[in-house]
Order: C-alpha cells, then sequence, then structure tokens
C-alpha cells in the first residue's frame, strides 16, 4: 500500500512536495486515488496557448484505466502469470476493437481494423520453481519465464541452486555450474554483467535473475536468447533464496524443482487499428502508438494510446480546412514479441513509399508519462520505491542531427508545456516502434523506460494523469508548428544506414 509519509520524513522533503511510497511487503492498492490525483503537480498552461486546455489528463487517463481493464479481463480468463494485451492472444484483439470503436466515436474516417497474420506466437503454458534446503521449501511467485524461453524436460528438472553473485567473471570463478540452477542479481541501474549469458555458457540448467528493485515485483524480460531457460525474480523472493543458501551447514545444497510447459501458438493474429482525419491538403502527418502490453501496460503503452486517443479528440473539434495536413492515427500492434514479431512494422515498411511520400512527422506516442520513483531513497528506513508527486523525464528523439528544426520545435514545446526531457536528444529512437520507421520518415518520439517498466506493478496509478496531459499538450503544439513549415524542412532522403547517426 501507499501511505504518506509523516514527521521527520516529510520535513526533509521539499515542502510543496509529497511522497508516497509502496510497501514492499505486498502488491500495492489502497490509498484512495483522489490522494494520489490531488498531490500531482499541474503544469499550468502559458496564457497565448489556452487553446490546449481542451485536453485534460484525468479524462485521458480513463483510457489507461479501459486498457488496463482488458488486461484483468484476460488474466482472470485462466491466464494468471502471463497476461497482458498480449499480441495474438483475444486481449489483442479486444483491444483492437476497443481502439476502433474510440476512434468511430469520435466521427474518425476510414476506420479500420486490418487483420495481420502471425508466426506462432509463444504462450508458457505454466510453470512452478520451488527451492528447498535444511527442510524449508520457497515457493518464487515472481518466478516468470523470459520471452521464448525454452521449455523445460517433462516433469521439470530437480537440481542443485547455486548462488552466483553479480554473474561477472570473478562471481563465477570456481564455480561449477553445469547442470544446475544459477541465481544472480542485478537492478535497473547496475553495470550489465551478462550473467544469463555467462552461466548459460558454462552450462547452466536454468537461469534465475533476481530483481533487486524493492518488492516482489514479476518482471517479463525480452528474450535471453540462451539454450537454457532464463526466468526473471523478484527482490523478495530472490533475497530468501540467497538467505536459504547462507543457512545450510557445509556441504549441504539447497535444490529447486522447476517445470515450465510451453506452447508455440500457430495461426493466430494480431492487427493495425488505422482512423483518419482528414485535412486541407493530401500531405500527411501519423501518430501512432502500440497497443500491446505485458500485465495491466498502464504505462507500456496504455499511456501511449491515450495519449494519441487525445490528440485524435482534440483534432477532431478542429474543422477540416483548418487541419493543414491529414492526420492518420495507428494503433500499432507492437512488439514485445520481439523485433522480428512485429508484423504491422514488415507491413508498413513493405509499403513505406505509398504511406510516407508527404509525411512532415510522425509521432510515436509511447510511455510519455510515468510516475517519479526513487528507489531505497538514502535514509529511508526498510525498502521502498518512494513515489514522488510528479512524472520522470523521457529518453527523446525528433529526427535526428539533420532535422535541426524539428529538434528545436520539440524541444521548445516539451519545455514550454512542462515535459521533463534528457538534456541530449537520443542519436537514433529509444527503443521504440519509432526505431522502425525514423530512416525514411521524420519521426518522433520521447519514452520512459524505469522501475515498473514490464511488471505487474506497472498499473494505472504509475501513469501520472498530469505528464498525460502534458506531453499530449506538447505533441499538438509540436503538430501545429510543424503545420506552419512547408515539408522540406522535415523530409531528407532515406538513410541507409550508412552515415552516423551521432552529432559530430
Ligand atoms: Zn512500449
Amino acid at each position: 500500500m501507499r501511505r504518506l509519509v509523516i514527521g521527520v520524513l516529510a520535513a526533509a522533503v521539499a515542502a510543496s512536495v509529497t511522497v508516497f511510497a509502496v510497501r514492499t511487503s505486498r502488491a500495492h492498492s489502497a490509498a484512495p486515488p483522489s490522494a494520489l490525483d490531488e498531490a500531482l503537480l499541474e503544469w499550468p498552461l502559458p496564457p497565448a496557448d489556452q487553446a490546449y486546455a481542451r485536453i485534460d489528463g484525468k479524462h485521458l487517463h480513463r483510457y489507461v484505466d479501459e486498457q488496463a481493464a482488458i488486461s484483468r479481463r484476460y488474466r482472470d480468463q485462466g491466464h494468471p502469470k502471463f497476461w497482458g494485451r498480449i499480441i495474438g492472444s483475444s486481449a489483442d484483439a479486444e483491444s483492437a476493437d476497443w481502439l476502433a470503436n474510440s476512434f468511430r466515436s469520435l466521427g474518425m474516417s476510414d476506420v479500420r481494423i486490418q487483420p495481420l497474420p502471425l508466426d506462432p506466437q509463444w504462450f508458457p503454458q505454466k510453470w512452478e520453481v520451488t527451492v528447498s534446503g535444511g527442510g524449508k521449501t520457497i515457493t518464487l511467485d515472481s518466478a516468470q519465464p523470459d520471452y521464448r524461453a525454452a521449455a523445460l524436460p517433462p516433469g521439470g528438472i530437480d537440481v542443485e541452486a547455486v548462488y552466483g553473485g553479480l554473474g561477472s567473471a570473478a562471481d563465477f570463478a570456481g564455480k561449477d555450474l553445469k547442470g544446475k540452477a544459477v541465481f544472480t542479481y542485478t537492478m535497473v541501474g547496475l553495470h550489465d554483467e551478462g550473467a544469463v549469458k555467462r552461466a548459460d555458457e558454462r552450462g547452466a540448467a536454468a537461469m534465475f535473475e533476481v530483481d533487486m528493485l524493492p518488492g516482489n515485483m514479476r518482471y517479463q524480460g525480452y528474450p535471453s536468447n540462451t539454450k537454457a531457460p532464463a526466468f526473471t525474480v523478484g527482490s523478495d523472493d530472490g533475497l530468501a533464496v540467497r538467505d536459504l543458501i547462507a543457512s545450510l551447514p557445509p556441504g549441504q545444497r539447497a535444490r529447486v524443482k522447476a517445470t515450465l510447459d510451453v506452447d508455440m501458438v500457430p495461426n493466430l493474429k494480431t492487427a493495425l487499428v488505422w482512423g483518419t482525419l482528414p485535412g486541407a491538403t493530401d500531405e500527411t502527418i501519423y501518430i501512432t502508438a502500440h497497443k500491446d502490453g505485458w500485465f495491466e501496460g498502464a504505462g507500456d503503452n496504455g499511456g501511449g494510446v491515450a495519449s494519441m486517443l487525445g490528440l485524435a479528440e482534440y483534432y477532431a473539434k478542429i474543422p477540416k480546412e483548418k487541419r493543414r495536413r491529414t492526420i492518420i492515427f495507428i494503433g500499432l500492434d507492437g512488439h514485445h514479441n520481439g523485433p522480428d514479431g512485429a508484423a504491422g512494422k514488415t507491413w508498413l515498411t513493405q509499403n513505406k513509399e505509398k504511406l510516407f511520400a508527404k509525411t512532415a512527422i510522425l509521432i510515436n506516442d509511447e510511455h510519455p508519462s510515468t510516475i517519479t520513483t526513487q528507489s531505497r531513497p538514502r535514509y529511508y528506513p526498510g525498502d521502498e520505491l518512494a513515489w514522488g508527486n510528479t512524472y520522470m523525464p523521457m529518453q527523446w528523439y525528433a529526427g535526428g542531427k539533420d532535422r535541426p528544426e524539428l529538434r528545436k520545435i520539440v524541444w521548445d514545446s516539451f519545455k514550454k508545456f512542462g515535459v521533463p526531457l534528457e538534456l541530449d536528444p537520443s542519436p537514433t529512437p529509444p527503443a521504440s516502434d519509432a526505431s522502425y520507421f525514423y530512416r525514411f520518415t521524420p519521426a518522433i518520439d520521447a519514452s520512459e523506460y524505469h522501475n515498473y517498466f514490464h511488471t505487474d506493478w506497472e498499473t494505472p496509478e504509475t501513469v501520472p494523469w498530469t505528464g498525460l496531459q502534458a506531453a499530449t499538450r506538447a505533441y499538438a503544439k509540436v503538430i501545429d508548428e510543424v503545420n506552419k513549415l512547408p515539408l522540406s524542412t522535415f523530409q531528407r532522403p532515406e538513410d541507409k544506414g550508412n552515415h552516423s547517426d551521432f552529432d559530430e
């Protein structure tokens, strides 16, 4: 649960800042949402930009809630551990219908769901991991197989557990990992030791990568590309395993029993969802947001879809003749099934000449608002992910070094509307869908990837309405500023990847 921090701690934080904390002992819920809503800092609109007041973050946040509800419905229909708006699943289809209906309700043109066939998709059916020693058995509830992890043999494995520290070469020195279950420990912000790969190369039977962020989150990892399956494990479970191993007398070893059944399901479909707001010309602006996400996927990418809908609502109310360019919205299938599985990207790339010939910009709306968190703030008692009352700065990209005008428009607009950005733009788009498109069309992206990313704690509360509002207003401002300038300001020949993305 969250609680207001009072007394000495409150005095230690700036007077205007309310700090919420998530206890580690249980999944959060609890504090009335209104308390959080009212605690958040709202950036005032500049007097000259009152037109953007119509973009209302509390209203947009309801779209985040609705998408999270789609995920929970799927979870509650017999998918308790691998759930979300997962590509190819019934939740994917429900979210496509939901988005198309939202577009239709705004009176948009050419609203359609374009089905796309999928290669066989990875669906883990069930798994269980226990660790035993000294008469004690721990069940690792938080263990989550990395995407595309190989199944374990029927009946599972029963092998020795090895404590592997950070999983660096030094940590593994002198340890025999062959045929064993190896536990390594890391968290976002630590140096990447390549622990999972290293243990795999040393012949481990299974790898367990403990995420040391406070709590016991389930984290869905991208493919580890290892022979043996890799699982992520929450901090509470991972520390319990470490302490169990430490408690055993010399000569006794902890044992791991693990099962993992996986189906590769053929003949599934996903979809692109289209909606158009015709403009005064056939020049185009694209706004994309991926619909898929793991668990509730509130930030990734419920927030991006909500923000995209906010832009659709805003421009739907402006007469066609006052919209200089046609705005095309696409709910993308997404990429959580791996970059090679992104069917929508493939189709859009194959049709790039036709689609993007007259495109001024493509805004990829992805993870635009995330609550600020600090992991174990200095002088806090216990293990906490403490919440601040604002939103995180984002990695961003705005056309790269060859489009200085676009960079300036994006920087100025975000600054004006109170959207924090990293000081330097990323030379290429962050790890978002814009990375598929930026070489052949002018792409913009600003995204956040921190503590709750891809976890079952990425709930709607982690997406502040204030950030949704600010980012969506900023994107509208970007569109309006771009519409004052000709295509030639933004269009460049396709970059075939033969020149440096980095500023000189
Ligand atoms: Zn995303």
